[in-house]
């Protein structure tokens, strides 16, 4: 049985159990939220990891990393790298986005290392495959693309987008509303291509069952991509996305019934006044579904620093509700990111989910921040490096400038912390 069958049927499964341990709540309150449909666990039967990560409603805020080659760049040690660097700057997830190189080697190379669940977006390989084979994407059949994806569903991978909303009826809103940027992601590209060229509509929302049949096989979680994203703020929330997330719901409600896990995507470029509408709009449509947001980014300007405005958009889609937020690199737009980009983006969306748990009143998130308060007024630098998000980054910066006391090199003797203790007579410890 998966997850969801096993919530429903009243079981609660060891990964249940290690999730609700991992995030200090009931086992039954993990149960009830899979067989509400509110939360998933992507947990493939056929891969064993060490981090299991539950995603959804009163859970804390999970971070995706995305790796992978290009056909340019990127090679096995190098993924492996960034798979390294995301896992030690705490992703929750991985996603396996590779084009370039022998995809199946790569990713099976970091199913074998990863101790978190793995995430694929399978048309990648569909596509790049039927190029190889028969020299255009449009040739690909749908046996291609249901043999790769079961293919990487037996190799044990834990989720997958899988861009069910891009028909023949999304493309059509698409033409007539007339964007900006008309489509920028790569699978909702490979399949508007197709749709178009072969007349045809999409293998994966025609034949939506035989998918559901795949994933229920093996457990994967479905996450339903949104192809027909806003690639900027001018598109966002137009009428393209919306038929969109429309389609998206109603095959929610299909994967609920074959016992299968799903959760959705969202956008993408999106003005900060438009994010919890955005959020709103996926929560009652989908009825509840974990939304699982690609920054959002809030502005179109920010290349070398998209890292930033998608943890500005995250941060707000988060206390709006979002569950799961895929990180953005500073080499968003630019190029492909390199380990460094994946710590960089990984530290980022990790501030921003870490921002909205606070409020959010997640179990511990709170008391984190109380803990680094109390070493910051004791000067207790140890105990601050070791609640800072990126421990190496604080000892260092620290220790750049050595000081006469205790204080840190900002103000030197005119520590204000310091200062009104004398004052005030009170010691560090008595202070909060
Ligand atoms: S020296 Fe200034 S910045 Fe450093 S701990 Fe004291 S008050 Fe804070």
């Amino acid at each position: 049985m998966t997850q969801l069958e096993l919530a429903k049927s009243g079981i609660i499964s060891l990964e249940m159990r290690l999730v609700a341990e991992a995030e200090g709540v009931d086992p039954e309150f993990i149960r009830n939220g899979i067989a509400e449909g509110n939360v998933v666990i992507p947990a493939n039967r056929k891969h064993q990891i060490s981090q299991y990560c539950g995603i959804g409603k009163g859970l804390r805020v999970k971070v995706n990393a995305n790796i992978g080659t290009s056909p340019d760049y990127g090679d096995m040690a190098t993924e492996l790298e960034k798979l390294r660097v995301a896992v030690e700057y705490k992703a929750d997830t991985v996603m396996d986005l590779s084009t370039g190189g022998d995809l199946t080697a790569i990713r099976c190379a970091i199913l074998k290392e990863s101790p978190i669940p793995l995430g694929t977006v399978p048309i990648y390989q569909a596509a790049t495959e039927t190029i190889d084979r028969k020299g255009a994407i449009v040739k690909m059949t749908a046996d291609d693309l249901f043999r790769v994806i079961e293919e990487q569903a037996e190799e044990g991978v834990e989720f997958m987008t899988v861009h069910c909303g891009v028909t023949q009826s999304s493309i059509a809103r698409l033409k007539r509303q007339g964007r900006v940027t008309d489509v920028v992601s790569r699978g909702g590209a490979f399949l508007l291509g197709w749709i178009i060229h072969n007349d045809q509509e999409n293998p994966l929302y025609e034949q939506y069952d035989r998918l559901l049949e795949i994933a229920r096989k093996f457990d994967v979680t479905l996450s339903l991509g949104d192809g027909l994203r806003p690639g900027c703020l001018a598109d966002a929330t137009d009428r393209a996305q919306v038929e969109e997330l429309l389609i998206l719901g109603e095959l929610v409600e299909r994967a609920w019934d074959a016992g299968v896990q799903v959760m959705v995507e969202g956008p993408g470029h999106v003005p900060l006044d438009q994010i919890t509408a955005n959020v709103q709009l996926q929560k009652s449509l989908c009825k509840g579904a974990p939304f699982y947001v690609l920054g959002p980014l809030v502005t179109d300007i920010a290349a070398g620093y998209d890292h930033i405005s998608g943890a500005i958009g995250g941060a707000i889609a988060a206390i709006a509700g979002a569950d799961f937020l895929c990180y953005v690199t500073p080499s968003e737009h630019l190029g492909l990111p390199d380990p460094d980009d994946v710590k960089e983006g990984v530290i980022a969306s990790r501030i921003a989910a870490h921002a909205a748990d606070i409020v959010n009143g997640v179990k511990g998130a709170w008391e984190w921040d109380k803990m680094m308060s109390q070493a910051r007024k004791n000067l207790d630098w140890e105990e601050q490096v070791r609640l800072s998000l990126d421990p190496l980054r604080a000892q260092r910066v620290h220790g750049q400038h050595t000081t006469t006391g205790v204080a840190c090199s900002m103000c030197g003797d005119y520590c204000a912390l310091e200062l009104v203790a004398s004052f005030l007579g009170t010691k560090p410890d008595e202070c909060l």
